[in-house]
């Protein structure tokens, strides 16, 4: 479904992506591992239209994405939740959930208000409350309650339960194998391989803008000693 091949991303002078290869296919979940500063958020920005790559192929559903403006990545059915939340905080909870919301690329439309607050109901209780007021947790739920609105063929999301506390990550877990079985395709950034291992079918290591290792959860774990150094666990 997604096809990214020898994606090159630079800021001014600095190049930062060398030639990035990953696919996710239909109803995977994949996962983008890899230290601090390796290019995980910046190859994310170029797949979403956010950054112009350099060079390579961003491609999604048979569609030609590189290059192109973000808001046709998301009608092509990619759905971000960016790192960092970035919810709308004068907005109700309620209204950051609709602003963006519409009904996905083959105009399904499967995921309603009721739907999100059935998943995450701490919103629902929150649902008339600024998205200011929300704990980072809440934003998180928030975020990704506000991507799947856009009902994305490919949810990606970018830092997924960094700086959150422990119970609230692992509700977010629950909920990523909740949608994984429900046959949502994901793309996932986080630090916590534990976890990744148990939801994701495959991994990519990062590595100073190239793609250094990938494998099944069962190779990864198999390979952990190795891979450690590049995963800074
Ligand atoms: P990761 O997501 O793996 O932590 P990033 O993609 O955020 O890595 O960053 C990769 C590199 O690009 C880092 O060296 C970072 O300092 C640099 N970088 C990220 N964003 C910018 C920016 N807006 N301008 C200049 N350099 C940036």
């Amino acid at each position: 479904m997604l096809e990214v091949s020898g994606l090159q991303a630079s800021y001014g002078a600095g190049q930062v992506l060398f030639g990035v290869d990953l696919r996710v296919g239909e109803g995977e979940v994949v996962t983008l591992l890899g230290r601090n500063g390796m290019g995980k958020t910046t190859t994310v920005n170029a797949i979403m239209g956010l950054l112009a790559p350099k060079a390579g192929r961003v491609a999604f559903c048979g569609r030609e994405l590189t290059g192109r403006p973000a808001h046709e990545a998301a009608r092509a059915g990619l759905g971000l939740v960016p790192e960092g939340r970035q919810i709308f905080p004068n907005l109700t909870v309620r209204e950051n959930l609709v602003a963006t919301a519409n009904g996905g690329a083959d105009g399904r439309g499967a995921w309603t208000l009721e739907r999100v607050f059935a998943l995450f109901p701490r919103l629902q209780e929150r649902q008339d409350q600024m998205g200011s007021s929300l704990s980072g947790g809440e934003q998180q739920m928030l975020a990704i309650g506000r991507a799947l609105m856009t009902n994305p063929r490919l949810l990606l999301l970018d830092e997924a339960t960094e700086g959150l506390a422990p119970l609230i990550r692992k509700e977010i877990w629950q909920v990523l194998l909740s949608l994984k079985r429900a046959g949502q395709s994901i793309l996932v950034i986080d630090k916590n391989v534990k976890a990744l291992k148990r939801i994701a079918d495959r991994h990519y290591v990062l590595e100073k803008g190239r793609i250094v290792w990938q494998g099944s959860s069962a190779e990864l774990e198999a390979e952990r000693e190795r891979l450690e150094r590049h995963l800074g666990v």
